[in-house]
């Protein structure tokens, strides 16, 4: 540059100082270091500080340099740390030389983003392992990088003080790094070591307690020797078990009352998963994910038969935590990690909590003096059309927002009665809870309750709305009758719909497939098997599956062997294939005769149970959704016929998708000995043919071709598969559930999303 020109003009060496506004996931997750390493490179001086709306940046120095910092920042951002919004600033300079990071400032608006817990990273699992560090096994190692997060927060913004950690002061060397910024451990809000961090504790009845290595060892001996110990964990604890001892985990099964239902499992390795399941690239990328989910996975060999009884899969995670790792390395290399909990109550969180509710299951209990301030499960993923579809939707997930297609304005969605989870939407952004379980159970609406506390807090919002279901007798509807908050009440499937247009970044019109168990219709209807052309804002009940009957109502969602007798029944076929059911089937007959006690739901889950029961494959279930997820564990190759149906009258009013057909044709291939596999597969066929001529029908009527799936039956990857390749192959545009479960765990999102689309209308 010519002296003529800088003399015309600012000299380019005269500096500039502007200020960065940084918004996302920028706190606790190793922001300012990097913000500082970035800085001196560059040769700017100024500041970097933590506030309540996220990371605030001020940098002076040469024109250029300012000008470049924030490309570098976005390009040079901490693996963890997530960048939504990036607003520059004019300031005057002020003649800095240095570049510091500043005390956190606290403030009145309290929208700073909490990081998910996130899984050992692989500096820090050298050093676990590196005989030579001072962290050398030490079971609670971390750094910015990993480590608690969500689950050790009790307020906002993010810093040591306001977590579990603060009851442990730093030892010397640990403070040295917590206030280096080129440490990996700068303001590592929970770094510890074994001089001054928590500590394992082993405690079982009858026996002093043991400290540190010898906790562990213990522990592992415990394991090893077929023994059930209950391990607290990063949100919560669980119970551990050697997967290959099949008479340990008969006795876990007994102890926790709990006949059937699958048990997660914790590998020590990506090659002990890859041994006894099928891995495909989505699936391994979900399982090295820092969030560490269980990832249901086929199962390619046998394993003891209590692990998941009468399926074809199994959940598997990596170990998350220090601990974990540690367990793994010298114990069994598979352990069952079921958790913590009696049959359908929260996961077990305090020391006090575990020694009470699971006295009696576990043998030993394997505790640590970091509290866990609120609870999170072990996440869930399946694989559907090569999307890791969350399941359940807790730990590593929960708080990161769901990014909204438009502005909402402070709301709470309640969620459901089951697998309950709640939603508070701030600006542009969706915050689901933890997953908190089926709110029958005292303990998890203790927990509902708690957790709409602990959101509202960190969010330091007030909610403006309640969003809620239609269901009078869902506790969280109740809730919302007595919040005294102006009320949003939304219809159950189209809140299933809506989750999925949402998180899809969709606010229009488009074909829902609302395919669940039960969900309560705008008068009080069973619906399940729905087909809408909704919006964020409303809906219209297109079409339908033809309503079956419940005799017994609640009897029949426990025993599916009702529900097939009913559908018999309606497509004028003999009971016979029943006939091992007994003299019930006799009274359940004459319930279907006089039509009394006997609901109608239009429910697509059920339709499943139906099924499952004619094929023998389940007449009694002890978990939600057992019935179905065996029929489909149950099916032979994936191209297979389908049975007939009828989707009779055009246009009009509500059409109906008639599977009377469908079921004589199943009765007939019954009698005539047709195999399980040949009539599950068949059936999954019929289902997704029906999806695809109702979508059809939607669209001659209306024009839109974009179809979103929806509902816990979309859970099923053999329906969810059929179904969008049928659509896709016919020019439909297939949304489905990536962020959220499409079970009610997601509904609150859609609930939030109605509420917010509507209040945004006015
Ligand atoms: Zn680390
Ligand atoms: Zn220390
Ligand atoms: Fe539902």
């Amino acid at each position: 540059m010519s002296a003529s020109r800088s003399a015309a003009g600012p000299t380019p060496s005269a500096a500039v100082r502007r200020g960065l506004r940084v918004r996302g996931t920028v706190q606790g997750v190793g922001f300012r270091p990097a913000v500082f390493r970035l800085a001196r490179q560059a040769g700017l001086s100024g500041i970097v500080r933590n506030d309540s709306e996220g990371v605030w940046i001020e940098l002076e120095g040469p024109p250029e340099e300012v000008r470049d910092f924030p490309a570098l920042l976005r390009a040079g951002a901490p693996p963890l740390a997530r960048i939504d919004a990036l607003e520059v600033s004019e300031l005057a300079p002020l003649g800095e030389t240095t570049f510091r990071v500043t005390a956190s400032r606290e403030g009145a608006a309290t929208a700073a983003s909490i990081p998910a817990d996130s899984a050992t990273c692989a500096a820090c699992l050298r050093e676990l392992f590196d005989p030579g560090d001072r962290r050398y096994r030490y079971p609670f190692i971390n750094c910015t990088d990993c480590g608690p997060r969500y689950t050790i927060v009790r307020d906002i913004p993010y810093d040591r003080s306001r977590t579990t950690m603060a009851a442990f002061r730093l030892c010397a060397p640990c403070r040295a790094e917590y206030e280096d910024p080129a440490s990996r451990r700068f303001h590592a809000e929970p770094n510890a070591c074994p001089e001054c961090g928590p500590r394992l504790e082993l405690s079982a009845p009858g026996r002093a307690a043991l400290l540190r290595e010898d906790a562990l060892a213990a522990a592992i001996d415990m394991l090893r020797a077929g023994q059930i110990v209950a391990i607290k964990g990063i949100g919560g604890f669980h119970l551990a078990a050697d997967a290959s001892s099949e008479e340990t985990l008969r006795r876990l099964r007994e102890r926790k009352k709990r006949p059937a239902k699958p048990f997660g499992l914790m590998a020590r390795s990506l090659r002990e998963i890859e041994a006894i399941c099928e891995v495909e690239a989505a699936a391994r990328e979900a399982l090295l994910s820092p969030r560490r989910p269980i990832v249901l996975l086929p199962a390619r060999a046998r394993l003891a038969r209590s692990v998941a009884p009468g399926l074809n899969e199994h959940g598997v995670m990596l170990p998350y935590a220090p601990l974990h790792h540690l367990l793994l390395k010298d114990g069994p290399p598979l352990l069952v990690m079921t958790s913590g909990n009696r049959s359908e109550e929260p996961i077990a969180r305090s020391d006090e909590e575990a020694l009470e509710r699971l006295a009696g299951i576990a043998d030993a209990f394997l505790l640590h003096n970091r509290e866990i301030h609120t609870r999170a499960d072990d996440s869930v993923v399946r694989i559907v059309a090569g999307i890791a579809q969350p399941v359940r939707r807790s730990r590593g997930f929960v708080p990161v927002p769901v990014r909204l297609p438009f502005e909402a304005p402070p709301l709470l969605a309640v969620g459901s009665q089951l697998k309950n989870t709640v939603c508070v939407t701030r600006g542009g952004e969706a915050f689901l809870s933890p997953h908190v379980g089926d709110l029958d159970d005292r303990g998890a609406f203790a927990f509902f309750v708690e957790v709409i506390a602990k959101m509202r807090r960190l969010l330091g919002s007030a909610p403006e709305r309640i969003a809620h279901d239609l269901h009078p007798d869902y506790l969280s509807t109740r809730f919302a009758l007595e919040s005294g908050l102006p009320r949003v009440p939304v219809q159950h499937h189209h809140a299933h719909i809506a989750s999925c247009l949402a998180e899809n970044g969709r606010t229009q019109r488009a074909i829902g497939v609302a395919f669940d168990g039960t969900g309560c219709g705008p008068r009080g209807e069973l619906w399940g098997g729905e087909i809408l052309l909704a919006d964020l804002a409303g809906f219209r009940r297109v079409g339908h599956l033809r309503a079956l009957s419940l005799p017994g109502g609640e009897a029949a969602i426990r025993e599916p062997w009702r529900v097939a007798a009913a559908v018999l029944r309606d497509a004028g076929e003999p009971l016979d294939l029943l006939r091992r059911i007994g003299p019930r089937l006799t009274s359940v007959a004459h319930l279907l005769e006089k039509n009394v006690a006997s609901p109608a739901s239009t429910g697509a889950g059920r339709w499943f149970d139906a099924v499952a029961a004619l094929c023998a494959v389940r007449d009694e279930v002890t978990y939600e959704g057992q019935a179905a997820i065996e029929l489909e564990a149950a099916a032979g190759p994936r191209e297979a016929e389908p049975f007939g149906f009828a989707i009779p009258g055009d246009g009009g009013a509500s059409f109906e998708v008639d599977l009377r057909p469908c079921v004589r044709e199943i009765a007939a291939q019954l009698r005539g000995g047709a195999e399980t596999a040949e009539i599950s597969a068949r059936f999954h066929a019929t289902l997704a043919a029906a999806v695809h001529a109702a979508c059809s029908r939607a669209r001659e009527q209306s024009g839109v071709h974009v179809v979103a799936l929806s509902g816990g039956c979309f859970q099923n990857r053999r329906l969810t598969e059929l179904c969008a390749s049928a659509l896709e192959a016919d020019s439909f545009e297939v949304l489905l559930h990536r962020q959220v479960p499409p079970n009610d765990g997601g509904l609150s999102l859609g609930q939030a999303a109605v509420a917010a689309w509507r209040t945004r209308e006015r």
